[in-house]
């Protein structure tokens, strides 16, 4: 860049501050470790500024930063530019981050509940995990709440009336699933809802607080004998009931293909006035073909349909 244009830009950020950072970066220390099941375990962290942190739906994404392989703590800075920062750094001091959802948020406890699938030492995040004790400290981009406002970071955003949702994922959307079922049965007219949730094991199936009209459905892979993604894709293409509401589009949709190899699969449902809305997470392969057969084959409107790659079997994508 020419010292002109720099200057120029630096004029301009005087005039017009720049928009401040809606996430920001949290130090925290695991305080405790609960184990849910076999597959997932529940990790309450704490920190100096978890008060200000900031949920705006169940499946709120957060991104976590470990230790790098010299097992010292992330230490990026808190001065707003944590993504430039992580952009610059040597790939050899860079801590690894993965995406993760926000299970609980306790404020005035100043605790912050995530969940993490259990899957072996084969990366950062599930590695950490399977060894972590109270005291181990990370770091965390999550919603800066001191500034108040919506930065984005969640896709469930049911429209308004919804009557019927249909919810499909497998264990890493679980946390995800099981915080908007719990927030359904707190409307007072919740929708019907469909929820088909794969797990490995059957003592993975939690209880959930869930709306009184519900069906949850677990899909258990060792007990049906299914590979990953299977029993989603089996949700979809068998066991799904679509209302007579889920709307077909009036004309066919055009559906880019997506290489889950190399690109992050994410669809947004974008209209506000539908009846049926589906929310579809998991392992991008499996909903890969959840998308092209509820938006290619049967001609719902994917309008009303969010599919989100939360991970790549056998990749490493984040
Ligand atoms: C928006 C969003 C929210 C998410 N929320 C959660 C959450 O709350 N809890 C959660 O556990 N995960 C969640 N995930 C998924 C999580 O980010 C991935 O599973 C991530 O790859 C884990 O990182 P890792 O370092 O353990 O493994 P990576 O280094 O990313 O991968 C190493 C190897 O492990 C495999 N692998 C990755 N995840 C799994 C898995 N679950 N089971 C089996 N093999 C796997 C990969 O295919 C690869 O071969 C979320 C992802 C997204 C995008």
């Amino acid at each position: 860049m020419s010292s002109l244009t720099q200057t120029l830009r630096n004029a301009v950020q005087k005039i017009i501050p720049s928009k401040k950072p809606s996430y920001r970066i949290f130090d925290i220390e695991l305080k405790q470790r609960i184990e849910i099941s076999p597959s997932l375990t529940r990790f309450v962290f704490t920190g100096p500024e978890v008060q200000l942190m900031n949920t705006l739906a169940p499946d709120q994404r957060v991104k976590m930063l470990f230790p790098g392989t010299d097992g010292v703590a992330p230490q990026l800075p808190h001065d707003g530019n944590w993504h430039q920062t992580l952009r610059s750094l040597a790939p050899e001091n860079k801590p690894p981050m993965r995406t993760y959802t926000i299970r609980a948020l306790r404020r005035e406890q100043a605790e912050v509940d995530v969940e993490f699938v259990l899957h072996g030492e084969t990366g950062p995040a599930s590695s950490w995990a399977t060894h972590a004790r109270p005291g181990d400290r990370l770091q965390m981009v999550a919603p800066d709440g001191a500034q108040g406002g919506d930065p984005g970071g969640y896709e469930w955003q049911p429209p308004a009336g919804i009557r019927h949702v249909l919810l499909i994922g497998d264990e890493t959307a679980l946390p995800a699933i099981a915080g908007i079922l719990e927030q359904l049965s707190d409307w007072p007219q919740p929708p019907q809802v469909q929820a088909f949730i794969e797990v490995p094991h059957a003592t993975d199936r939690q209880q959930i607080r869930q709306p009184a009209n519900a069906q949850v459905n677990w899909l258990v892979r060792d007990e049906l004998g299914l590979g990953h993604g299977e029993g989603m894709r089996r949700a979809a293409l068998e066991l799904a009931t679509l209302p007579e509401s889920a709307a077909r589009a009036a004309k066919p949709q055009k559906l880019a293909e997506v290489d889950v190899d190399t690109q992050i699969l994410w669809d947004r449902a974008r209209s506000a006035d539908q009846e049926f809305y589906a929310w579809v997470a998991g392992e991008s392969a499996a909903v890969m073909t959840i998308r092209r057969h509820l938006v290619g084959e049967l001609g719902l409107d994917k309008r009303a349909l969010t599919f989100m790659g939360y991970w790549r079997l056998g990749r490493v994508l984040d």
